[in-house]
């Protein structure tokens, strides 16, 4: 489970969170659905550790998170700007964290990429670099990457941005059903609605750095509680 109290974080004179408060339950699947600069890939961030937060607490499985580095976090996030290493082969990009982070054996992580990688439909690509890939082959990588790891919490910016309609549709179900498969705590942030209600269990609408509604798709969509989540959601007015 991952609990968010209060959680602010400026930069400068932008407030990027503003009292962020949500409790993500174990093996819930929760969009953080928000427009463009609302906040939520700094969330993700905080989440992780990789940015350190003005005020409030991260506690994963009930463990404030204040002291714990990223690396010793129970996270694996998959980066807005998928953040491959481009000397690496896609193989070794997956298998990397694996073997030295949760010192898998060779065998074990080979095992784990190639899964992974059938699954996101890119296993004709390992052997490749980053650059000899295409923007959604990458994004595809990336996913497998973080996937491998079966961390307990999945942290997902945008993770099908740039992909062709197909992909996508095959994508979001896909990953939904693998989080829900490996009983992950997933946390996923979009701008698309429609990805937020076919992936999530509950939804989170962010706006300019704090939670304007936090519910099932039903629910928002049936009582948005503000002009914003219904013109976010598309609900009739
Ligand atoms: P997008 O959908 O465009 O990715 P977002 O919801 O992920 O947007 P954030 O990246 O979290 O938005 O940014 C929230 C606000 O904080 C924005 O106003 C952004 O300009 C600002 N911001 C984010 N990171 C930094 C930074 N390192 N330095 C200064 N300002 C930042
Ligand atoms: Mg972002």
């Amino acid at each position: 489970a991952v609990d968010i109290q209060g959680v602010r974080k400026s930069f400068g004179d932008v407030v990027a969170l503003d009292g962020v408060e949500l409790s993500v339950a174990d093996g819930e699947n929760v969009a953080i659905l928000g427009p463009s600069g609302s906040g939520k890939s700094t969330l993700l961030r905080v989440i992780a550790g990789l940015e350190p937060a003005d005020g409030g607490e991260i506690l994963i499985d009930g463990a404030p998170q204040r002291d714990v580095p990223p690396h010793r976090r129970d996270v694996a996030i998959v980066f807005q700007h998928f953040a491959l290493y481009p000397h690496l082969t896609a193989r070794s990009n997956i298998t990397l964290g694996l073997r030295h982070g949760l010192g898998l054996s060779k065998a074990e992580a080979e095992s784990r990429a190639v899964e992974l990688a059938t699954r996101m439909q890119v296993e004709h690509l390992l052997d490749r670099k980053p650059r000899e890939m295409s923007g959604g082959q990458r994004q595809r990588i990336a996913l497998a990457r973080a996937l491998a790891r079966r961390s307990g919490v999945v942290l997902l910016d945008e993770p099908l941005s740039g992909l062709d309609a197909q992909l996508h549709a095959v994508l979001r179900l896909e990953i939904a059903s693998m989080l829900r498969a490996a009983g992950a705590t997933g946390i996923n942030v979009t701008h698309d609605q429609l990805d937020a209600m076919a992936m999530a269990d509950r939804i989170a609408v962010i706006h300019n750095g704090r939670l304007e509604q936090v519910g099932t798709p039903d629910e928002l969509y049936a009582r948005p509680a503000t002009l914003f989540v219904a013109g976010f959601i598309g609900s009739p007015p």
